[in-house]
């Protein structure tokens, strides 16, 4: 098997994004003109079309809106089985980021489970992943 490279290649685009972990940041383009997160990141807003963006800090609050257990290492750094999560941010509806759970057993996770980044750096950039948030060990509220 020939080796690959299973990190981003970074760009003027999204370097941002996956290096802000380096501040503890989750970091992403956002629209001057109308307030629009970019996610993926794109040199023009989706939404009003403006060119004025601004790489902005989020939370890096998130609550799971969907998940799977994976059996197979396809990330660095994480063992089998592992959690692979879409996250969604409080930010914005349909803000959302593919990603990996990680401090939790797969068993306990929940859609709706609020969590929090946290950073892993390989090479020149910082993975988001994220973990249960401590503040609300509660759990997700029942709507
Ligand atoms: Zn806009």
């Amino acid at each position: 098997m020939s080796p690959f490279r299973l990190l981003p290649l970074l760009d003027d685009l999204n370097t941002p994004f996956w290096t802000g972990g380096a501040e503890g940041a989750l970091r992403f383009w956002r629209c001057d003109d109308c307030g629009y997160w970019l996610h993926p990141p794109s040199p023009r807003c989706p939404r009003c079309l403006s060119k004025k963006l601004t790489v902005t800090d989020a939370s890096g609050d998130a609550v799971v809106h969907t998940f799977t257990v994976n059996h197979q290492a396809w990330i660095p750094g994480l063992d089998p089985p592992y959690v692979v999560a879409i996250v969604e941010l409080p930010e914005q509806p349909g803000l959302r980021l593919t990603t990996s759970l990680v401090g939790i057993d797969p068993d306990d996770v929940a859609i709706g489970l609020p969590v929090r980044a946290v950073f892993e750096q390989y090479d020149d950039v910082w993975l988001p992943f994220f973990t249960p948030r401590d503040d609300e060990a509660e759990g997700a509220d029942e709507r």
